[in-house]
């Protein structure tokens, strides 16, 4: 911030947020208070399309109110996301019940999935993304605007506020 106070949000920028996230019916809410800020590089679809476009040309300082709609966030609710899967199929989940997240192999590899009915052999599952099919609302502060490092474009994601190196698996 000291560097470059008037930077704007624009892509190839390193974008640093705090949030408060809730959706439009009020049954879900999360924010970044009390863990670090969210820390994203801007035009590489890290976050969600609407918030990203509404990020755009805001600077460090500046508070958002992003109203973004299911298609522009984790997509609208599929009803063929729903499946009735056997138990056992589960492992040994212990008990089940609806509203519960359980882990399930696919054939997409091991998906998360939310119970919405159990039954006595067989449980419906819901595929979806949990925010699937909400608007959602974000608040948003931002914190600070940076260029992005080389090493950050070639990676197509942020490395942190100083763009540190990082551990993690290099595509
Ligand atoms: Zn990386």
């Amino acid at each position: 911030m000291t560097d470059h106070p008037s930077i704007e949000i624009a892509d190839d920028k390193v974008v640093t947020f705090h949030y408060r996230l809730r959706d439009a019916e009020g049954t879900f809410s999360e924010s970044s208070e009390g863990n670090a800020p969210v820390v994203y590089l801007h035009g590489h679809g890290n976050i969600v399309p609407g918030l990203e476009k509404q990020l755009a040309g805001r600077s460090g300082g500046d508070k958002v109110t992003a109203t973004v709609a299911p298609e522009e966030a984790y997509g609208a609710h599929d009803a063929n996301g729903i499946q009735r899967v056997p138990i056992k199929r589960l492992g040994s989940p212990g008990r089940l019940v609806a509203g519960q997240m359980v882990a399930i192999n696919t054939d997409a590899g091991v998906r998360h999935a939310r119970v919405v009915k159990v039954g006595h052999f067989n449980v419906d599952l819901d595929l979806n993304h949990p925010l699937a099919g909400k608007t959602l609302i974000f608040d948003i502060e931002v914190v600070g605007v940076r260029e992005a490092t080389p090493e950050e474009l070639e990676h197509g994601h942020a490395h942190g506020p100083e763009g540190h190196a990082h551990d993690h698996e290099t595509p």
